[in-house]
């Protein structure tokens, strides 16, 4: 556990050091730097072990400053391929390393005259306001805190999920000999196609350094690690790459739901990250809108109002996102048959770019959300499909989905 003795009343408590909560503490830094801050986190690092990726799109201006020291690679776009055609993106892609974001968020709290860091603390309890930390493990003291403002953001909980799932083993590689790629390939579809529809992720890290994730959209949560290993090692031996030695792993299953709510934030307490609903249900990434709620706080902070009513004010924008995306999901899930998935990714990805970059950025315009339908339809879509999936997600029919979404274009 951290030395730093518990501070007894705070701005924000951040309970869970993870994505959300590190970039709530240094877009908060960024707009008050003596805002009084603590993070909570009860593994002994910030950000546990993953590699998060964005988009260029995802960052506003002003975050750039504050958010570039966590930038550990960056590249000019990207790729995708499929077995009819593959596409290159000039949409600008960086990636964060967990290990990076450990030493930048405790670098920057340690030099605010107010912001701290504890790891290795459990939160026990959580009220609008209060915190209850045990401190030294199971039997330790219990201490509590409290706050203007706590922030929960305890990641992705266990909880069963409607929907489906996005599962991946990912390794970190050096080569024995240049690889030869100089952007990401973000969606390589032309393997075979396993557990529904399988891809394969590659990051460029170092002239003979890449990370490599067998990932799949799958309707079971179980996560078959020796074969997405199997997997990922054929992949890599068919693209010709030895490999000199594995750095690192890192695995992951999210919830791809089509019924998801937010938690709605009230005084003293806002439910941020992925247990709040702050998410992208058809990526299951998290970074765009876990930025878009750090900001919204640091700006309230720095203002003096209250960040739950200025999260809560942004409620209503995400949900209208939330559920296109979730329509999508159910869509993806229930009108396709795992084999024929790839064909919904391959329609997507001949969209214009900007709507494929707001797509990742979970803020689709009605125009956008019309692409989507509009076109030669993928592989899979017929009418006897749609009428022998019945409703939509929230009652809607698929008919009326298919035929509202172009109404929408403005
Ligand atoms: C391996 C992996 C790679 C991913 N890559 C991307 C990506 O490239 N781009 C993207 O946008 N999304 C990505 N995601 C999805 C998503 O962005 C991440 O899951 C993200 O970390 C979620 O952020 P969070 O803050 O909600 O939760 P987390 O980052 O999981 O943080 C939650 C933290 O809370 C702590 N905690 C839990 N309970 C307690 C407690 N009682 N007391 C104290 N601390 C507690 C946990 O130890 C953890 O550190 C990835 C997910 C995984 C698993």
């Amino acid at each position: 556990m951290s030395k730093e003795p518990l501070a007894t009343s705070l701005d924000l408590a951040l309970v869970g050091g993870g994505l959300q909560n590190g970039l709530v503490a240094l877009a908060t830094l960024a707009a008050r730097p003596d805002a009084r801050i603590a993070i909570f986190e009860r593994g002994p690092a910030l950000g546990g072990n993953h590699t998060w990726c964005f988009h260029d799109g995802d960052l506003p201006d002003d975050a750039r400053p504050w958010l570039e020291p966590l930038v550990a690679r960056r590249w000019t776009g990207y790729e995708v391929r499929f077995a009819p055609y593959r596409r290159a993106l000039a949409s600008g892609y960086a990636c964060i390393t967990s290990a990076r974001f450990d030493e930048v968020v405790r670098a920057t709290l340690a030099a605010a005259p107010h912001a701290r860091v504890h790891t290795g603390v459990d939160v026990v309890a959580i009220a609008p306001g209060k915190v209850t930390v045990r401190a030294g493990g199971d039997g330790g003291p219990l201490h509590t805190v409290a706050a203007t403002t706590v922030v929960d953001a305890r990641g992705p909980g266990k909880a069963a999920v409607t929907g489906g799932w996005q599962k991946f083993v990912g390794q970190e590689l050096e080569l024995e000999a240049p690889h030869g790629l100089t952007d990401p390939v973000l969606m390589d579809a032309t393997v075979p196609q396993v557990d529904g529809f399988r891809f394969v992720y590659v990051l460029p890290l170092g002239p003979d350094r890449l990370l490599v994730e067998d990932t799949c959209f799958s309707e079971d949560p179980a996560l078959d690690a020796p074969r997405l290993r199997q997997q990922l090692a054929a992949y890599v031996a068919a693209q010709g790459w030895r490999v000199r030695t594995q750095l690192r792993e890192e695995d992951g299953v999210l919830p791809l739901p089509w019924q998801t709510e937010v938690v709605p934030p009230r005084p003293g307490l806002v439910t941020a990250g992925y247990q709040g609903g702050w998410f992208h249900p058809v990526t299951g990434y998290s970074f765009p809108v876990a930025l878009r709620v750090a900001t919204t706080i640091a700006h309230a902070v720095a203002r003096g109002d209250d960040p739950a009513a200025a999260v809560a004010a942004t409620v209503p924008a995400h949900q209208a996102q939330l559920r296109f995306a979730l329509r999508l999901v159910w869509m993806m899930f229930r009108w396709f048959p795992p084999a024929s998935r790839a064909g919904v990714l391959e329609h997507f990805y001949r969209l214009p770019e900007d709507t494929v970059r707001r797509f990742y950025a979970l803020a689709l315009t009605g125009r956008d959300q019309a692409r989507m339908f509009l076109g030669r339809p993928p592989r899979g879509l017929s009418w006897r499909a749609m009428v022998r999936a019945g409703g939509g997600p929230d009652g809607i029919s698929a008919r009326t989905i298919a035929t509202r979404a172009p109404e929408a274009a403005s």
